[in-house]
């Protein structure tokens, strides 16, 4: 059935772009394929997915592979590849002392990355989206090379560097093959890797002139001209089909509640001394001139959530992320989306209360999960409390694996109390949310040998709705890489579900 037809939503604009959304993400997802597979896996009729595939090939989003399948002749036997380097995104996650900045293409693919002090006071969020502002111009700068020259001599497009020549040098690495999308990142990663020390997209610097702007009616983004293919591997690379990679989307990600407003507000975030909530987003907006993308704001711990949920080899439904750092974060996933709730705190495990009558938390409430899980209430219940504040956090914690290996009875009741409230906690998440895996990260991941077996014990007395419940406790598998992998994965869903808001390209706006 073609849903052009189903009415609803009513609006034709509407359901075109919902369409094209709908064919952009299998050819995604599933490509190279062919039109008769999108338009069996869509259920539109194979005339709307042409219409639609023709759109998106001229906004460079999709192109016709020219290897022929199954013996066939013809446009039909010609698989619909992504083309991925057409549309880019920057995420930058905001840490206690710098920016992380990250730019990616559209299957996820890292082709810059960076790090700056930000050297922001507590409760200075101008200054933050200042600096923010100044981090996704870096990085749009960065990967903003001169147009090709007419006759199309790339070799004479040299670039140069606007800046300290090491912070380019230095960005491009590619990310650990668990990352989301890892079947296709690990070739592409390497050619990334390959096409930094030679040419090509990830030396292209820019010229020291503000970006070009895209022409697209929806003021989608910066166009940037490659000096070169050499950066990519072939399959990508044909002749024609790679042209005005545009900016499409900037995500920010950083501690605190952020609701899904217009403005993308952060609610509050202690960490850095916002007591009241910050208009974050319409901030670095307004500090992007003559960068007209799309700016959003997501939680930290959400972001690695959705980092998590998409990279596990077996897709699944749900997903809460339960992080321990300085105190416990996480996030819910939930149909492959992060679910952020009416006020953008839902996701914050760390204060789900596991006791009627457990101590004060500093949230207010009593009993929370973090009382019991948190670092800090661990390493103090396992004697470690100096080393914490004295060695910091990750030294303690590596103490308290030491001393787990060597049957400490202290370390291991501490352990062992942590691991019953998790149990709690993860019981009351799966009682509301039914989700089919809790991922423990942060510390939680390293403690996770001698937690696990605890956890798992609670549960399996209480199977009495599902008796083949088969809830999975895992350990986190990104580490720090998880947060921007996740504020990629937000922005790349969030084009390929409306690939309208990619210009058409200049040479075919033009026919
Ligand atoms: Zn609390």
């Amino acid at each position: 059935m073609d849903h052009a037809s189903q009415g609803s939503p009513s609006d034709s604009a509407a359901v075109r772009r919902r369409n094209l959304g709908l064919v952009l993400g299998h050819i995604a997802d599933h490509g190279p394929c062919a039109r008769s597979e999108v338009a069996t896996a869509t259920g539109l009729a194979h005339g709307s997915v042409t219409t639609l595939v023709g759109d998106l090939q001229e906004r460079g989003l999709v192109r016709e592979d020219d290897a022929l399948r199954g013996g066939g002749r013809g446009r039909p036997g010609r698989p619909l590849r992504l083309v991925p380097e057409r549309a880019l995104a920057v995420a930058v996650q905001i840490s206690a002392e710098e920016l992380r900045v990250v730019v990616a293409d559209l299957s996820g693919v890292i082709v810059w990355r960076n790090a700056t002090s930000h050297r922001c006071a507590p409760g200075t969020p101008e200054r933050m989206a200042d600096a923010v502002a100044a981090a996704v111009r870096r990085a749009a700068g960065a990967i903003t090379a001169s147009p090709l020259p007419s006759d199309g001599a790339v070799g004479a497009a040299e670039s140069r560097v606007d800046g300290p020549a090491t912070e380019i040098d230095s960005v491009v690495s590619a990310l650990p093959p668990t990352s989301p999308h890892a079947v296709d990142r690990e070739s592409r990663s390497r050619a990334v890797d390959s096409g930094h020390k030679h040419a090509g997209m990830t030396r292209v610097v820019r010229h020291g002139r503000e970006p070009n702007i895209g022409n697209s009616p929806e003021g989608a983004g910066l166009r940037m001209d490659r000096a070169s293919g050499a950066s990519l591997p072939p399959a990508d690379c044909s002749i024609g089909a790679i042209a005005d990679p545009v900016l499409v989307r900037v995500v920010i990600a950083m501690a605190g509640p952020v609701r899904d407003d217009p403005a993308q507000t952060v609610v509050v975030a202690p960490d850095f001394g916002w007591l009241h909530p910050v208009r974050l987003g319409e901030l670095v907006a307004d500090r992007l001139s003559g960068i007209p993308c799309p700016v959003d704001v997501i939680n930290d711990g959400n972001a690695a959530a959705l980092a998590e949920f998409h990279a596990r080899p077996r897709r699944r439904r749900g997903l809460v992320l339960i992080e321990a750092g300085t105190g416990i974060g996480g996030g819910v996933v939930l149909d492959g989306r992060i679910h952020v709730g009416s006020q953008g705190i839902a996701g914050e495990p760390g204060h789900m209360p596991v006791a009627v009558d457990g101590p004060l938390c500093v949230c207010g409430a009593h009993g929370c999960l973090v009382c019991y899980a948190g670092p800090e209430a661990v390493l103090t219940a396992a004697g470690l409390g100096e080393v914490l504040r004295g060695a910091g956090l990750a030294a303690a914690s590596d103490r308290l694996v030491a001393a787990l290996g060597e049957d400490d009875e202290r370390a291991r009741a501490a352990v062992d109390l942590a691991a019953r409230a998790l149990g709690v906690a993860v019981l009351s998440i799966t009682a509301l949310l039914d989700v089919d895996e809790i991922v423990l990260g942060g510390t939680l991941a390293q403690w996770f040998p001698w937690l696990a077996p605890t956890i798992e014990g609670q549960l399996a007395g209480r199977r009495s709705l599902a008796p083949a419940m088969e809830l999975n406790i895992v350990a986190a598998r990104l580490g720090e890489d998880a947060i921007l992998l996740g504020a990629i994965e937000s922005a790349r869903r969030t084009v390929l579900s409306d690939p309208a808001s990619v210009p058409v390209l200049p040479d075919r706006s033009m026919i």
